[in-house]
């Protein structure tokens, strides 16, 4: 096929002259890492653009994802969804923390909260929920059982860049709160992530733990990791927080489309987030529900045969893989909901640069069938 495939996300990008400019200042001043200029002024700007005291950037959302859990010491249990990218779950089998998972709220597509409490057990010690789609949680209830039982709070929060909730920041919520920017998030600096966290210290702590460990030049206070965004990635990073807010809006727009598109056609379930978000569209999930015309997986494959890469975001359950299926929470029939919205999910392109055309045709061939 002659057309360039249409792919569920792509990656967004500054225009390329803008960007030497800051490769100029890298070359002239030869600092490439360990918190050098960029670095310290990209964790400035994240704080002021979402509202919180403290962030530290990573080289990669799975590392902060690892990072963050042995921040705060945690071990044992931890309960989580099944309903996610696999690097939730690894970053628990990283830290040989057992995942306990817990079936979905289908309305909002993340760990209920109804189910939490029948998961704990003496050796619970934190709970590892996901925005998933960038939808939030119920965090409220999440964290009146987190204090109830004592246990931390740790959001992946990798879908949820610039989301805000009840007229504040998502990621204010929790202990800490996670994010990815890699390539096919809303904001990337090629592959890169963030924890951000309440306090001074526990943000030193972080600081330490991804630079190998180390506190000073002779003290190694934990086995760390090379966690580290170098400066090409915060350069970047920097210009391309300049455009987000209109790259979501544009996104949004899109969704709007969409909801326009395709609202009661019968046989599609179009998820929203709950009230009271501002939401980036970051994703557009659709459920292809037993009444419409195909199955999921045979409109998957008209889009795949009109050279369109629509994905399944998320199926399979990370309950159902090699490494966790054995496990007494990845249980089929504890998972019911998660497992029925996996059979019945499809993620359809979104992201600024889509053409009107190509998001016309995404259309045609759902309204089809
Ligand atoms: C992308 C993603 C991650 C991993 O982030 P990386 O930056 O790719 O390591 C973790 N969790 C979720 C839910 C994600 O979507």
């Amino acid at each position: 096929m002659s057309r360039k495939p249409i792919t569920v996300t792509q990656p967004y990008l500054p225009p390329l002259e803008e960007f030497i400019p800051y490769l100029e200042q890298i070359w002239a001043s030869k600092t490439l890492t360990n918190n050098g200029p960029f670095h310290r002024q990209l964790e400035q700007a994240l704080c002021e653009h979402f509202g919180v005291e403290h962030l530290a950037l990573f080289a990669n959302g799975t590392i902060a994802l690892i990072t963050a859990l042995q921040a705060l010491r945690i071990s044992g249990e931890v309960i989580t969804t099944p309903y996610s990218f696999v690097a939730t779950s690894h970053s628990l089998l990283w830290n040989t923390i057992t995942p306990v998972f817990v079936d979905i709220d289908p309305e909002r597509m993340s760990l209920d909260p109804a189910r939490i409490e029948a998961a704990i057990t003496p050796r619970t010690t934190a709970i590892m929920p996901v925005h998933c789609y960038g939808y939030p949680c119920d965090v409220e209830r999440i964290e009146r059982i987190a204090d109830t039982y004592g246990l931390k709070v740790i959001y992946d929060a990798a879908h949820a860049f610039g989301v805000r909730y009840r007229g504040e920041s998502l990621l204010r919520h929790g202990d800490l709160s996670i994010l990815s920017f890699h390539a096919t998030k809303v904001f990337n600096t090629f592959e890169g992530g963030a924890i951000v966290c309440p306090d001074a210290k526990t943000k030193q702590r972080i600081d330490f733990l991804k630079n190998f460990g180390f506190a000073d030049e002779v003290t190694v206070m934990a086995p760390g990791i090379n966690g580290k965004m170098n400066e090409f990635q915060a350069a970047l990073g920097l210009l391309q927080l300049q455009r987000v807010d209109a790259a979501i809006a544009r996104r949004r727009e899109i969704d709007a489309a969409y909801r326009e598109a395709l609202n009661g056609l019968p046989g599609i379930t179009l998820p929203s987030p709950p009230p009271d978000t501002e939401h980036n569209a970051a994703y557009f999930p659709i459920l292809v529900e037993p009444d419409y015309r195909l199955t999921r997986d045979q409109l998957y494959q008209r889009f795949r045969d009109e050279n369109i890469l629509v994905r399944r975001y998320f199926y399979p359950l990370i309950s159902d893989m090699p490494m966790y299926r054995g496990l007494p929470s990845a249980a089929p029939e504890r998972l019911p909901l998660a497992r029925s919205s996996a059979e019945r999910i499809l993620c359809l392109p979104i992201y600024p640069d889509l053409a009107v055309d190509d998001h016309q045709r995404v259309i045609d061939i759902i309204r089809a069938g």
